[in-house]
Formats: structure tokens, sequence, C-alpha cells
């Protein structure tokens, strides 16, 4: 079975809050990785992405960064990595355009979903970004709810949540 992280979440990108005030001094890049997050295996599926520091509630966690491309192209390269089991990782920036993160060394893209998740996801002028739910304890896994998926409802849901919608 390969390991395929798709996110498509459409609730994210209708949701999309007007743009928020820079927040750090001009011409300087910003690191969008605002937490210790580690990478290691889950036991919901394949890598997950594990706090490695307490998270307080409602804090930006981090960013997931990648190749622009536009979703049909999304789509395509999800089917395709699927069929070579390889690791892909789609995200929906708008109706039109996706971020593939495949390449990208952001430890936010190894989240998985859950029916019951510690964070949730935002598309900010064109940036994935993740912010904490609730206070996050060290070593809890890190889970946001993926919306609609490539996956249509074909894929269970192994999150263990009460209350877990079964499907992806
Ligand atoms: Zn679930």
């Amino acid at each position: 079975m390969p390991t395929l992280k798709t996110l498509i979440p459409a609730s994210a990108v209708a949701s999309t809050p007007p743009s928020a005030p820079a927040d750090r001094p001009k011409g300087q890049p910003a690191n969008p990785q605002k937490y210790a997050v580690e990478v290691r295996p889950s036991a919901i599926e394949g890598q997950g992405a594990f706090a490695a520091e307490f998270i307080p509630a409602r804090r930006k966690i981090g960013e997931i960064r990648g190749e622009h491309v536009s979703t049909k192209e999304a789509f395509a390269r999800a089917r395709a990595a699927e069929r070579d089991s390889g690791h892909v990782f789609m995200v929906a920036i708008s109706e039109h355009a996706s971020i593939d993160a495949s390449a990208s060394a952001d430890p936010l893209r190894f989240a998985n979903h859950s029916c019951a998740p510690n964070m949730v996801l935002k598309v900010q002028q064109g940036r994935v970004a993740f912010y904490a739910l609730r206070d996050i304890e060290p070593g809890e896994e890190l889970t946001a709810r993926y919306g609609t998926t490539h996956h249509a409802g074909r894929l269970s849901c192994r999150c263990g949540a009460p209350g877990c919608i079964g499907t992806l």
C-alpha cells in the first residue's frame, strides 16, 4: 500500500482570511517553522509529524512550502505517485492552484489527517500554514483535518478518534 498524503482542503481555501500584517523586518526572509517538529513513524499512517516542544493554543506552528502547480497537474501527479508507490504531498491553495511539497524539507508535510485534529490548516496569500487548535504537549502527533482529498472517500481513515468519519 503506497503512502500517499494529498491535502485538498477545500474548506480551508473557502475560508481564506484577508492579508495578515507582516511580522518581520523588511527584506528579511522569515523562517516559517515556528516550533520544533520531528518526523517519525506514526500509528495513523506512515511517517507522522510530532511536536518536539510545547506548543500553546492558537500559535502558528509552521508552513508547508513547495512547487506551485495547477490543481489539474497536482491531481495528475497524485495519481502517478499512487501508481508508482511514491510519496506525494499536495495542498490546494485555490480552485486552480496547488502546492506540490514532495521535494520540501518542511516537516509538517508529514502531518496526518485526524477527525479530531490538534491543528488547523489555513491558506493565506498562497501560503499553507498550520495553527495549534489547543495546547499541544511535546511528543503528541500533529494532525489536521484534510477536507476533500483526491481519494474521494475511497481511503479508510485510521485516526482512531471517537466520531471518526471513517473515510478520506
Ligand atoms: Zn478518522
